[in-house]
């Protein structure tokens, strides 16, 4: 498949893990790492019955697996992002996180014909190499300001918790729906999502909430 559209095309470079909206709007991009994975159908089906969009960083290899989730994931109008082919995060060459980085987004490219301008580094790793190459070739690099832990706890009130005590307008969620077992996290959902629509929160991709770039709160350097 042929690209065809870049699907976001984003204001703004540079790192970024909370962007505050204009007047404070109560706009929140949740955001789900380590698919495409089984459980993604089931996450799918929350944000689904909400009204909520997402964001999905996808796994090369996991892609590779599982090509209609993802494109499911695309015609729901869900944003996608990069989040490198292995999920390796120890230090590499530039040659190295190109050929990570790249095949990626071949591969995204294949299966979705959509390019996408937003990386994460696994684990969040900002000197590895990775987010330095991204930076290069022009990604957003998407890191978050709330965590929901949810591949540390054993229980969906946790990983409740963790978002709602820790939200704020703007702020970029992470949760995943691959890499594991996620049933937890999709429990959880159940309780986030309508939690935060009855505080009057949106549910935004990132694209959106970068479409406010001029507030983009960068990670501060941590050499
Ligand atoms: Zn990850």
């Amino acid at each position: 498949m042929a690209k065809k559209s870049h699907q976001s095309a984003s204001p703004y470079t540079g790192v970024v893990r909370r962007v505050v909206p204009v007047g404070e709007e109560k706009l929140v991009a949740l955001t789900f790492d380590d698919g495409p994975w089984p459980d993604t159908v089931a996450v799918l089906e929350v944000l689904r019955q909400y009204g909520a969009k997402a964001t999905f960083f996808w796994v090369g290899l996991h892609l590779q697996r599982r090509p209609e989730i993802a494109q499911q994931v695309v015609v729901e109008g869900h944003a996608i992002g990069n989040h490198t082919w292995s999920h390796r995060n120890t230090p590499m060459t530039p040659e190295e996180a190109g050929e990570e980085i790249e095949r990626t987004a071949a591969l995204i490219a294949h299966t979705t014909g959509l390019t996408t301008s937003l990386f994460r580094p696994p684990g969040g790793r900002l000197h590895n190499g990775l987010a330095d190459y991204a930076l290069q070739q022009g990604y957003t690099v998407v890191q978050w300001s709330v965590l929901g832990k949810d591949t540390e706890v054993l229980e969906a009130e946790s990983i409740v918790e963790n978002v709602l005590h820790n939200v704020q307008p703007g702020s970029i969620v992470l949760l995943h729906d691959g890499g594991g077992d996620r049933r937890k996290t999709v429990e959880a959902l159940h309780t986030i999502l309508p939690a935060l629509q009855a505080q009057g929160y949106r549910f935004v991709t990132v694209p959106e909430l970068l479409a406010l770039n001029q507030a983009a709160i960068p990670k501060a350097p941590s050499h």
